[in-house]
């Protein structure tokens, strides 16, 4: 079976590779587990920093690695915070300073404009030195509403409202939020690329 490291040390994304990356035919370690150090993210977009990510963890390792970065865009903060979303409320943020943050900058705005979307790219390097990494993407439309619901999920999901499902994405079961995601969009992208060249 081939292995694979997962540049990422995020509990919510690491749990979401496990759920969608289940029913297949690798081995994904998540770099923690290879003492591998957290890079920082110096990028000005999420394809930068998930190159920087992946390449970090293909160097650490010798093995082939995948990277996630992701984010919410939100229009009436001009596209903010993007891939700044982790770091939004400060370095050490945590999810509820981040989403409190987020709250308090559109108290004044009213619920159509509040559109806001998930964006998700992952990269896959063969090595440190790969030329040609698989760089996919994902994006997932929604809004941001006013107060918390549900339980699942993680970061910014207890106020992103999906229209098509009309709840937040912390309501939606685990399975049926990778379904929708920006994250499944990305990584079923991948998955596809990589079994076909895996089996060829
Ligand atoms: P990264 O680790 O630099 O890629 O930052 C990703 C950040 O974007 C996370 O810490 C969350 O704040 C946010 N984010 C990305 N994907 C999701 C998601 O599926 N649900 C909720 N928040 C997300």
């Amino acid at each position: 079976m081939k292995s694979i490291v997962l540049a990422s040390s995020n509990q919510g994304k690491l749990r979401e590779f496990a759920q969608i990356l289940a029913a297949f035919d690798f081995e994904v370690i998540p770099q923690s587990q290879l003492n591998v150090p957290d890079v920082p993210e110096t990028g000005l977009s999420f394809v930068e920093n998930a190159l920087i990510k992946a390449r970090n963890a293909a160097q650490h390792t010798s093995l082939p690695a995948m990277s996630d970065d992701s984010g919410i865009e939100v229009d009436a903060l001009q596209g903010a915070p993007g891939i700044y979303s982790a770091r939004f409320a400060g370095e050490k943020a945590s999810d509820a300073d981040n989403n409190k943050l987020l709250l308090e900058k559109l108290k004044d705005i009213p619920d159509e404009q509040r559109t806001a979307r998930y964006h998700c790219v992952i990269v896959y390097m063969h090595h440190a030195n790969d030329p040609m990494p698989l760089i996919c993407q994902g994006t997932w439309e929604g809004r941001i509403l006013h107060e918390p619901r549900g339980e699942h999920g993680f970061g910014y999901d207890p106020f992103f409202y999906v229209p098509t499902h009309q709840c937040a994405s912390a309501e939606l079961p685990p399975e049926v939020k990778n379904q929708l995601s920006h994250r499944g969009q990305a990584l079923r992208i991948l998955q596809t690329t990589l079994q076909s060249s895996f089996s060829s």
